[in-house]
């Protein structure tokens, strides 16, 4: 399963980032997913609960941000979005068009809780 490797690679990343020590802290982990990516965001959710259930990162969210599949049209200038990766404008039909987004998979974050008491 794809998103089973990538939550195992994900996973891999926190360990070099992160202190073992501070490993239980560790509150979130951001990912941007772009939407022709080829990743199914609550598949690798799962796959990420199941392989930190017994490890200092359960408590650990996965947070995905969706990038949407974005392009610039290269004829009229227009900006259009789409979820299927399609390369053509929506505005003028060309299919003449510079991809802007879509197809990153980007860990962004690493949320490491402090271990101070409460800031009052
Ligand atoms: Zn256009």
């Amino acid at each position: 399963m794809h998103e089973l490797s990538i939550a195992q690679h994900i996973v891999e990343l926190v360990r070099q980032h992160v202190n073992p020590a501070d490993a239980k802290n560790v509150a979130a982990i951001r990912l941007k997913v772009g939407a022709v990516a080829g990743v199914a965001a609550d598949s690798l959710e799962f796959s990420f609960h199941a392989i930190t259930a017994d490890t200092p990162l359960k408590n650990t969210r996965l947070e995905i941000e969706h990038i949407p599949f974005r392009i610039e049209c290269l004829k009229c200038g227009v900006v259009s979005e789409n979820e299927t990766g399609i390369v053509v404008c929506d505005t003028c039909g060309s299919p003449d068009a510079k991809v802007l987004s879509g197809a990153e998979l980007d860990m962004t974050e690493i949320e490491i809780l402090e271990a101070v008491q409460a800031a009052t």
